[in-house]
């Protein structure tokens, strides 16, 4: 699950990273509001004012901006709510912000040059550990950094037995070129992100940029944070920061009716049981020229209900042109699949208006395919799955 910003800054503060301060308000006033009390706090008048929305790169959309007195608070954050933030993380209608944080400003004004690194904690997929990757190059798109100076990126394992052990943190520190108080606070920064993730059960942090101020004081100004949705049970007060306007609102209704649903955007509707096949089904669309319109696994047990409820998802689609259904009988019997495609065709009448391709393979697959063929229905049915791949093609073209 993903959270916003000042959700994600919430958490780290409260294992003790060091975070900038910020305030989130839902309209121009509450942010005039949030600016005074900030000021109270830190002593600075000068305020950043950042939208919160589920995505990255918000800065280069004018998510982020400046305001040097209230008046200037007042205006962006006017300007801010409301609108679709366009950034290169978005589609090309943007996202809606709703609420902005209004963060002090931590970056000294008329100071030296601010030090900005970047760093995020995740799983090393090659290693099966928790990594720290790090770089001297904060504030621009890691993508970038690895494609253009990948020796500037330096990652750190870290052993599940013994945690994040002191000589890495300092390493991290080292590697960044700090030394002095800058170096002890690094330390402490990197121990504590640390603690964080782990008792946070994230599986994502991104903080990018981490700063160094001209005062070595060493902090978080940004924050990714990607909770892990199955220890959620045991994190009550975080799952309760879901925000599901932020979420595509097919795959939440598809998360309520226990499916497995990701949004594409290709032009043939896949309805497939097992995560795998899935994949493969996929690779396969887009060898035969087409493009997927979304990942759906229904899972073992695809009855009438369950296959009319995936048909209506992928139907809410308007770009869909034609559904593959490629199932696995396997524990799920295949003439069991067919009757509960026929029956929830005949159920959704007119609902269906575009060609259904059906592969079935595994037990009573013949079986199947005959109630397919006698059911009169405008579905097509295909037993190997380069037939049925061709099938969707002859359809669509
Ligand atoms: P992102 O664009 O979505 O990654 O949002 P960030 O939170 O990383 O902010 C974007 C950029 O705004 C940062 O890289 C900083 O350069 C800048 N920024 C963030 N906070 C401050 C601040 O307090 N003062 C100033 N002057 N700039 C800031
Ligand atoms: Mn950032």
């Amino acid at each position: 699950m993903n959270i916003h910003e000042y959700q994600g800054k919430e958490i780290l503060s409260s294992f003790g990273v060091r975070t900038q301060r910020g305030i989130v308000a839902r309209n121009a006033k509450e942010a005039v509001d949030a600016a005074k009390e900030l000021t109270e706090q830190t002593g600075t008048g000068w305020h950043v004012i950042k939208a919160q929305v589920h995505a990255g790169g918000r800065g280069k959309g004018g998510g982020v901006k400046l305001a040097k007195n209230l008046k200037e608070v007042e205006d962006i954050a006017g300007d801010i709510i409301g609108m679709n933030l366009v950034t290169p993380q978005t589609s090309a209608e943007g996202k809606k912000v709703h609420q902005v944080l209004v963060a002090e400003d931590v970056y000294y004004p008329g100071d030296s040059e601010p030090e900005e690194y970047y760093m995020s904690v995740l799983l090393n997929r090659s290693t099966g550990r928790n990594m720290i990757m790090y770089s001297t190059e904060g504030g621009m798109d890691i993508e970038t950094v690895a494609e253009e100076t990948p020796h500037l990126i330096f990652t750190e394992d870290i052993d599940p037995a013994t945690g994040l052990l002191g000589f890495q943190a300092r390493r991290i520190a080292f590697n960044l070129g700090l030394s002095g108080q800058a170096f002890k606070e690094m330390v402490k920064f990197v121990m504590a992100l640390y603690k964080a993730f782990e008792k946070s059960d994230s599986s994502l942090f991104e903080i990018n940029p981490v700063l160094k101020t001209s005062d070595d004081k060493i902090l978080a100004v940004d924050a990714k944070v990607t909770l892990d949705d199955n220890a959620l049970f045991r994190h009550k007060d975080y799952a309760e920061m879901r925000d599901i306007r932020e979420e595509n609102p097919t795959e939440v209704e598809a998360k309520e009716v226990g499916l497995n649903y990701v949004d594409l955007d290709g032009n043939v509707g896949c309805m497939v049981n097992g995560a795998g096949l899935a994949m493969a089904t996929m690779d396969l669309i887009k060898m035969a020229g087409g493009e997927p319109a979304n990942f759906l696994d229904v899972g073992g047990t695809a009855d009438a209900k369950r296959v009319e409820e995936a048909f209506r998802l992928i139907l809410k689609d308007d770009k869909v042109e034609a559904i593959l259904v490629n199932i696995f009988g396997g524990i799920v019997r295949c003439d069991r699949v067919a009757q509960g495609i026929v029956d929830a065709y005949k159920n959704m009448g007119d609902a269906i208006n575009v060609p259904i391709i059906v592969r079935l393979q595994g037990t009573n697959a013949e079986k199947a395919k005959e109630l397919i063929d006698n059911s009169g229905l405008k579905v097509y049915s295909a037993v190997e799955f380069k037939e049925a791949a061709d099938k969707v093609q002859e359809v669509l073209s």
